[in-house]
């Protein structure tokens, strides 16, 4: 499974990458490569658990 705000984007607009990168719809942007687990859910990772992204986007706060 993976987040369902990731997107996979083989260019930025201006480049063309040779394999497709890691890519979020809230915020737009590229993922962080050390954020990436969380994004695809590895190693019992969960974004409604681990992304302060995710939670934002869901009015979720820490403590909940
Ligand atoms: S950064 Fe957070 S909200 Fe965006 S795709 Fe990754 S897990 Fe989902």
């Amino acid at each position: 499974m993976a987040c369902p705000h990731l997107d996979y984007r083989d260019s930025d607009g201006e480049r063309q990458f040779d394999t497709a990168r890691a890519f979020c719809t809230v915020t737009e942007e590229f993922v962080q490569p050390v954020h990436a687990d969380i994004c695809t859910e590895r190693y019992g990772l969960d974004p409604e658990a681990d992304c302060e992204v995710y939670r934002a986007e869901a009015g979720l706060d820490w403590d909940e």
